[in-house]
């Protein structure tokens, strides 16, 4: 069994042709898979054509098992099953300019950062372009959207897994989604997350594709990066901003630096005035944010004052930077804590 939603235009055509039908209805198929709908949904097709299809290919890779809507900002938490019963989380944020979905890359990671949740079971599987598409696909569908009237409108690669780690099916997936007659989401709506695989960066440069790059730091000197972030072992942070320089030169885009504040570990005046110096006049932001605790590591998160504080020093240095806010933290809102929570309780019984 294959997955339809992990193929492009050109792909459903030549399946069509292999399975001696006309290659126009290409289109029809993925805009009908695009739209969240069903193949026994899309009824220009004849019956026996889909149950056909059917019998190949998973329609629906991806589906909604759990909702929980945030009642302080309206943040969705979501939670999809996988076709081998795999079980992956998303967010829906709304803001003023549209819907910002953020997306899974991968069951699990195995990155190891020791303030997430989604590393603390390791790594089990990549997911495929069409499961990272359907996702969106599915939730788009879920607000009423389809392909002519899209819901989602912005996306980032910041749920459980890290993208670069799962680099084709990725790349494709970004070609995928914003293909014309798919869900048409343009790459500059697009952000990719990495913590740092700095060879992929420069592959990534490469792709001609002007998503968002942004960058887990989180430290700014190797050693104690190296305590948070097990990748910090393998490329300094020097590394890392050649690579962003690199990243910048080809595809024009600044480059932004995820900060998660952890009180008393990054959030002192020496990691900021060493943020200064290495980040002013560069083409980048710095996106703040206090770390959301999760409960199996021992790590707190900065108090509000004190993040305003971190704030204004690298503001004072010269440098772009907002603190975010913890959008959906009633509802699990950080990485691969829902996705733990559900797996948790199903091992105790009570589902
Ligand atoms: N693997 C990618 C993308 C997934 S994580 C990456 O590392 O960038 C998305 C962002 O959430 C990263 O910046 C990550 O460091 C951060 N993050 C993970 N757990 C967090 C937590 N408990 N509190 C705050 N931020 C967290």
């Amino acid at each position: 069994m294959r997955i339809l939603q992990d193929y492009n235009e050109n792909e459903i055509k030549d399946i069509l042709l292999s399975l001696g039908e006309k290659s126009y209805r290409a289109k029809q198929i993925l805009r009908g898979i695009s739209s969240g709908r069903k193949l026994s949904e899309i009824t220009d097709l004849s019956k026996d054509f889909r149950n056909i299809l059917t019998a190949n290919y998973y329609d629906l890779p991806v589906e909604i098992i759990e909702k929980k809507v945030s009642e302080k900002d309206g943040t969705v938490k979501y939670l999809f099953r996988l076709f081998d019963g795999n079980v992956i989380e998303g967010v829906l944020m709304k803001y003023k300019y549209g819907n910002t979905q953020c997306v899974s890359t991968q069951v699990g990671c195995r990155m190891g950062c020791t303030f997430c949740a989604s590393t603390l079971d390791g790594l089990v599987r990549n997911l495929s372009a069409g499961e990272i598409f359907a996702q969106i696909a599915m939730v788009n569908a879920d607000l009423g959207g389809n392909v002519d009237d899209r819901k989602v409108t912005n996306v980032v690669l910041m749920g459980s897994g890290e993208p670069l780690d799962n680099y084709d099916s990725v790349i494709k997936f970004i070609r995928n989604i914003s293909a014309k007659e798919s869900l048409n989401v343009s790459p500059r709506n697009i952000s990719l997350s990495t913590c740092g695989l700095v060879p992929k960066i420069y592959d990534f440069a490469e792709e001609n594709l002007p998503v968002n790059l942004t960058i887990s730091l989180h430290n700014p000197f190797d050693d104690d990066r190296k305590k948070l972030m097990p990748i910090a072992n393998s490329y300094s942070v020097k590394e890392i901003l050649d690579a962003c320089s690199y990243y910048f030169g080809k595809t024009g885009r600044r480059y932004i630096f995820e900060y998660s504040l952890v009180k008393g570990v990054n959030d002192t005046k020496r990691c900021a005035d060493e943020l200064i110096k290495l980040l002013k006049g560069r083409p980048c932001h710095v996106n703040l944010i206090r770390l959301n605790a999760v409960k199996e590591r021992n790590l707190e998160g900065t108090s509000e004052k004190d993040a305003r504080r971190f704030m204004s020093l690298l503001e004072n240095g010269g440098i772009s930077v907002t603190l975010r806010r913890q959008m959906g933290n009633d509802i699990d809102g950080a990485c691969g804590q829902l996705r733990r929570k559900f797996l948790k309780s199903k091992e105790e019984g009570a589902l």
